[in-house]
């Protein structure tokens, strides 16, 4: 069997448990979206990489699909990993325009996105499309990142709670306790990404924590204590520093800000060590 038709456990160093204790690496994830040709890829990655040589975090670029070859090939052998916007459910077959697990894989992707609110507001997916997309990237051989988060008019209807319940539920409910450790959450309130504003401190703690506690309710506390929680939502180098060092906070999603190499640099030195 290929290493990509089956899930490793050997392709991030997310979790060190020592004595224990388990300890969850910071993740610090760039989310191009619809932005940066392959070459404007390799342009980006030149000054960027000198800059994170020393940095602590797990790093994650997440470009869009042309570049993922190029990108791939210019990151093989650092530390900096790769992902994917989207996946497809099926592994092949006649889908004209979608693209399979294995195929990211090939490009040198370690993570993908599934659940990212421009996928769930702009096209329409819903939460049972979600956790197939999860599913099939672990299938693949890929760690997905499962995106949950309100809209405006969810918070201000009080339902913050509710929204992220359902959304955790039907991505991750009855998943294998093999595989849990290796999801990554992004709690990304939809009111916060790319409109510049961004959460409080104390409202991305207070969802963090509260994913926590779903999670050592709902799964258990040996396979949900391991799985980051990131923070998205208008991410920039001067709020990173305390929204990383949130205790429930594990690491950021980070759209626009990433696209500039010495702003993301920023961000990610931002990250605790
Ligand atoms: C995102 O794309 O996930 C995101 C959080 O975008 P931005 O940082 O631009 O708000």
């Amino acid at each position: 069997m290929q290493e990509s038709q089956s899930y490793t456990r050997e392709r991030g160093p997310a979790i060190l448990a020592a004595k224990g204790v388990t300890v969850r690496v910071p993740l610090v994830a760039g989310n191009w979206k619809m932005n940066k040709t392959p070459s404007e890829t390799e342009a980006f990655l030149t000054p960027f990489l000198p800059l994170v040589l020393q940095a602590k975090p797990e790093i994650l670029l997440i470009p869009a699909f042309p570049s993922l070859d190029r990108a791939g090939r210019i990151l093989r052998g650092t530390r900096i990993r790769l992902g994917a916007q989207d996946l497809h459910v099926e592994p092949r077959g006649a889908f004209t325009g979608a693209v399979s697990a294995e195929m990211l894989v090939d490009c040198g992707c370690h993570y993908v996105l599934v659940g990212h609110s421009e996928r769930r507001h702009v096209f329409g997916e819903p939460d049972e499309l979600v956790r197939r997309k999860l599913e099939a990237a672990f299938a693949g051989g890929l760690r997905p990142i499962l995106c949950v988060g309100e809209t405006i008019a969810e918070r201000r209807a009080g339902k913050t709670e509710s929204v992220l319940r359902i959304q955790l539920d039907a991505g991750l409910s009855g998943l294998s306790t093999r595989l849990l450790p290796d999801v990554v959450i992004a709690y990304e309130p939809v009111w916060a990404i790319g409109t510049g504003e961004t959460a409080t401190t104390e409202q991305a703690q207070d969802a963090a924590a509260w994913i926590r506690g779903w999670l050592h309710r709902e799964v258990g506390s040996s396979a949900g204590e391991p799985i980051r929680i990131l923070y998205g939502g208008s991410v920039k180098p001067d709020n990173a520093a305390e929204l990383l060092a949130l205790p429930d906070v594990d690491g950021a999603l980070v759209g626009g800000a990433s696209l500039d190499p010495k702003g993301f640099a920023q961000i990610v030195a931002g990250a605790p060590t």
